[in-house]
Order: C-alpha cells, then sequence, then structure tokens
C-alpha cells in the first residue's frame, strides 16, 4: 500500500507522518483530576500496545494533573481541550506532548492565538479537530445539511487561521458517526491537506457496532494510504480499542507482529467447548509477543488441515485435542490441558 506523503510531526517521542507507521491511540476514560486512577488506565493501555495516550482536560484541576501523570507514564501525552483556551494553556504549561482543540469552540481567533503562541513556544504540535456534530450552521446552509464536503471545509478554514498566525505543526481531524460520510470527508481532506491525519470514526458505539463501524470507516480510509494515527472508539474499557486497532492494522498489513488467532466457527461435529476455548487462546497471546498464527479448530476433519497453516494450532476431539506444530501432530492432550499446553509452546516457542 502506497502511504500518502504527509508533514512529520512530532508528538513526544512518537513520530508521525512521513511514512511513520500508523499510531495507535486511545483515550482515557477515567476523572483526569484522580491521577492515581488515570495512570493505572494509562498504564494498561501500554501494556496493550498503546502509543498515544489523550486525557480529558475539562477544569484547572485536570491540567494540572497531567504533570503528574505525564512523569508516571511512558508514552505521548495528550490534553483534550474544549471552549475553555486558559485550560489549553494551562495544559501545555503542565508538559502535554500534544493538545487537541476546536478552534471554532474555543471562542475567538484571539483565544486560539494564545494558545498558539503557547503550543509554539514549546514546540508541541496541535490537533485541530472538527466533528460534524459541530459543524458551523452557514456551513449547514451553505452545503444544505452536514457533509463531507462542509466538515472538510470547516477544518481547512481552521487550518488556515493558524498558519496565518504563524503555526504549522500540526495534525488534523475530521470526525462523524456516519461512515460512509467519515471515509469521503476523509477523501476530500487528504488531497488538501499536508497534515498527518488522525483517523477516527466517532460515538461509533459498544463493542459490537463500535468494532464494525470503526473496521469498515478505518479499513476503506486507510486502505487509500490516508491516516497517520488512528483511534478506535467503544463505549466501553479503552483497553479493547487497542487490541481492535492493532487487529486493524494487521489485517491491512500495516502492521506486523502479534499472534494471529484463526479459529473456526463450529458445527456439528465440535465435540469440546471450543468457542470457551478460543476466547480464552485469545486473551492468553494478547500479550506475547511472537509473529506467529495460532488456529483453534474444533473438529479432526478440517482441524489438521486448517491448523497445518498455522505455525501452531489444535483441533478438537471427544473430549481430548491434537496439538499440531509446523503441520505435524505432535501429541494428543485432554481437553481440560489443552489451554495450558498451548501456552507452554507458545512461552517456550524459540527455545
Ligand atoms: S473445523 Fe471441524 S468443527 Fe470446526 S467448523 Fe470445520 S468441520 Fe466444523
Amino acid at each position: 500500500m502506497t502511504r500518502n506523503e504527509t508533514k512529520k510531526v512530532r508528538i513526544g517521542d512518537v513520530w508521525i507522518g512521513g511514512g511513520h507507521p500508523v499510531a495507535i491511540q486511545s483515550m482515557t476514560n477515567t476523572r483526569t483530576e484522580d491521577v492515581d486512577a488515570t495512570v493505572d488506565q494509562i498504564l494498561r493501555l501500554e501494556k496493550a500496545g498503546c502509543e498515544i495516550i489523550r486525557c480529558a482536560v475539562p477544569t484547572q484541576e485536570a491540567a494540572l494533573a497531567l504533570g503528574e501523570i505525564k512523569k508516571r507514564i511512558h508514552i505521548p501525552l495528550v490534553a483534550d481541550i474544549h471552549f475553555d483556551h486558559r485550560l489549553a494553556i494551562a495544559a501545555i504549561e503542565s508538559g502535554a506532548d500534544k493538545i487537541r482543540i476546536n478552534p471554532g469552540n474555543i471562542g475567538s481567533e484571539d483565544r486560539v492565538r494564545k494558545v498558539v503562541e503557547k503550543a509554539k513556544e514549546r514546540s508541541i504540535p496541535i490537533r485541530v479537530g472538527v466533528n460534524s456534530g459541530s459543524l458551523e450552521k452557514d456551513l449547514v446552509e451553505k452545503y444544505g445539511g452536514v457533509t463531507a464536503e462542509g466538515i472538510v471545509e470547516s477544518a481547512l478554514d481552521k487550518v488556515h487561521m493558524i498558519e496565518k498566525q504563524g503555526y504549522d505543526n500540526l495534525v488534523v481531524s475530521i470526525k462523524s458517526s456516519d461512515v460512509l460520510m467519515c471515509v469521503k470527508a476523509h477523501e476530500l481532506i487528504a488531497k488538501e491537506c499536508p497534515y498527518p491525519l488522525h483517523v477516527g470514526i466517532t460515538e461509533s458505539g459498544t463493542l459490537m457496532s463500535g468494532n464494525i463501524k470503526s473496521s469498515i470507516g478505518l479499513a476503506l480510509i486507510l486502505s487509500q494510504g490516508i491516516g497517520d494515527t488512528i483511534r478506535v472508539s467503544l463505549t466501553g474499557d479503552p483497553v479493547e480499542e487497542i487490541r481492535s486497532a492493532k487487529l486493524i492494522l494487521r489485517t491491512l498489513g500495516l502492521r506486523k507482529g502479534g499472534i494471529e488467532v484463526v479459529s473456526c466457527p463450529t458445527c456439528g461435529r465440535t465435540k469440546i467447548d471450543l468457542i470457551g476455548l478460543a476466547n480464552r487462546v485469545e486473551q492468553m497471546v494478547a500479550d506475547i509477543p511472537l509473529d506467529i498464527k495460532v488456529a483453534v479448530m474444533g473438529c479432526v476433519v478440517n482441524g489438521p488441515g486448517e491448523a497445518r497453516e498455522a505455525d501452531i494450532g489444535i483441533a478438537g476431539g471427544i473430549g481430548e485435542g491434537l496439538l499440531i506444530k509446523k503441520g505435524e501432530v505432535v501429541k494428543k492432550v485432554k481437553e481440560e490441558e489443552l489451554l495450558d499446553t498451548l501456552r507452554w509452546e507458545l512461552e517456550h516457542w524459540n527455545e
């Protein structure tokens, strides 16, 4: 896949744009003022593979908390600001590695300028974020409703405002919960805008609908080479966002590494608890740093054949299963010992 050539931007010690790998972001859902809870969640997200984290900054206390949070985490910290430019300034002073603002709701060009001056002083990027839900009235009228063209014009207006203020250390995001509108908006803005794009489908829903909408939207956008960072927005534990983001990037060939689990859908031949087993395997391998494929198959009819294409696999029998490594049946294992056997094999994979 040929990726769009965008400007290189540094967020803390992570580079995005300019051909750097698509970075995975998430956002905490703890109260940012609660430093311990926020740090705990960020450390869990880091472990899952999060590369950039954003925290809401609705109060001065939250802006101040960023300084303490930053000391205890290992990935760049982004401050999410709405309405109050003083919060943006305080967040930058606390050491935020990037700030996300919607210049349209900061109040005036002069207030935006104050934020820009502070960002300039610390050389940190500003993400200009525009959502379809907050599209200006005149653009809604001009385009006869909320449209991709309107969202793009709104975003570009803000970008040009900040450029005129003498700053181009920018990232842009345009979001909509309408997947196809979001895709179209990204296609349009990618042609007009040299800055890295942060891509996500907003308000996409709970685990199932959020994953489906995000996968479709992100795949359509990323497969055109558009996008420099992503967030899968889910109503749930943000760790799930990271798992989904990694899987989306791996499926599109934009990331390597991590264990891929393939499992059969089960059928009338399945004689073990394959659904439970496949879920437990998926959870177990999430943190194992191997770049291999694991197959979890329900029967010995198709199982061994499918498992052969994987590096290691299980094919269920009656109350037992076959362990297959690199296409060879290695041994028969009791059903209740299958998970532990597989774990042992993975932990000793490179020996
Ligand atoms: S692998 Fe076996 S159990 Fe699984 S769907 Fe295929 S035939 Fe059915």
